[in-house]
């Protein structure tokens, strides 16, 4: 039995009264209704960590991550925030590769190879984001395009250390576009990179990484998608803001 996974990602949102009250109900209502295995992550962004954690408590099956982390591990680099810091905060899960990130502050292969290394050799399991443009899905060249994101960052891990990570397949058209991909289409991505995850790291690492499927998940079209057989949960962008949404998904 492979993990459960659904991931929350605030990205850029909400104050410091807006995220308690968020994580209250969250809290409450997984407490309340438990969804059987099911692992949540809260990524919300960095000043929202450590107060979130406190009222994350001892949770059973809820755990804090963080959007981003650098790949130096302390020193003289103003306005960044190193993986074990983040450690030392509470988190256990870190966000990386996400196409904002790449797309926006010109994050490469390398880069985020030496962040995801910077993340696991501090604790934190990478929940490694990947996914293709619309020109590349119209081009049908998407599982290769996807697979070469791989093969330049996570595949290049230890066995050890790529046993940690968790992967989130998001479509770059889907993402906060309203247009999700089909559950086949998720199906299909994430079949494949399960075989290629065979290939790079052995079929025991492939049958157990969680792949988080990610882009305009909601309540309506989770179950769909997360009934594939490949699809581990989601990693959950505008619907992880409010809490009733976030829980049903869960669910
Ligand atoms: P979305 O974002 O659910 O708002 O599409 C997903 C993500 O970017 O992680």
């Amino acid at each position: 039995m492979r993990e459960k996974i659904v991931a929350g990602n605030w990205k850029m949102n909400l104050t410091f009264e807006e995220g308690q009250k968020l994580t209250s109900e969250i809290v409450q209502m997984f407490r309340d209704e438990n969804p059987a295995g099911v692992k949540l992550v809260l990524n919300p962004p960095f000043p929202h960590l450590y107060p979130v954690k406190k009222l994350i408590g001892d949770t059973a099956n809820v755990f804090l991550g963080a959007q981003n982390c650098y790949d130096k591990a302390s020193g003289a680099y103003t306005g960044e925030v190193p993986a074990a810091m983040l450690r030392s905060f509470g988190a256990s899960f870190v966000i990386l590769g996400h196409s904002e990130r790449r797309a926006y502050f010109g994050e490469d292969s390398a880069f985020l190879l030496a962040k995801t290394k910077q993340a696991l050799a501090a604790g934190l399991r990478p929940i490694f984001c990947c996914g293709e443009p619309l020109e590349i899905r119209e081009a049908d060249t998407h599982v290769a395009f996807v697979v070469k994101q791989l093969e330049e960052t996570v595949f290049q891990l230890s066995a050890e250390e790529f046993a940690q990570v968790v992967i989130a397949y998001e479509p770059i058209w889907a993402i906060g576009t309203g247009k999700t991909a089909s559950a086949e289409q998720a199906q299909e991505m994430h079949a494949a990179l399960r075989a290629e995850i065979a290939k790079a790291q052995g079929q025991a690492a492939a049958d157990a990484c969680p792949i988080l499927y990610g882009g305009s998940c909601n309540a309506e079209n989770a179950s769909s998608i997360f009934a594939k057989a490949d699809v581990d949960g989601g990693l959950i962008g505008g619907a992880s803001l409010k809490s009733r949404d976030f829980i049903a998904i869960a669910k």
